[in-house]
């Protein structure tokens, strides 16, 4: 939850010993667990990948291996 300084109000303002800079906040992803900054997501809000674990193939590659089978 982000509260910036105005927000807080002199009044509630925690004393000076109290205050810690606020750590970079890690995000993993619920697709392969790694580490990651960017998600992707399908045509219905779902997550599919990261940039960690998302790929991608050309069509005719993919295809042309299916026919193959
Ligand atoms: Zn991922």
């Amino acid at each position: 939850m982000y509260l910036s300084f105005r927000d807080r109000g002199a009044s509630t303002t925690p004393p000076n010993s109290y205050y810690e800079p606020p750590e970079p906040r890690v995000y993993y992803c619920p697709v392969c667990g790694e580490e990651c900054h960017t998600l992707y997501t399908n045509s219905f809000g779902e997550i599919v990948a990261c940039n960690d674990c998302l790929g991608s193939v050309d069509a005719e590659d993919y295809f042309d291996e299916e026919d193959e089978e």
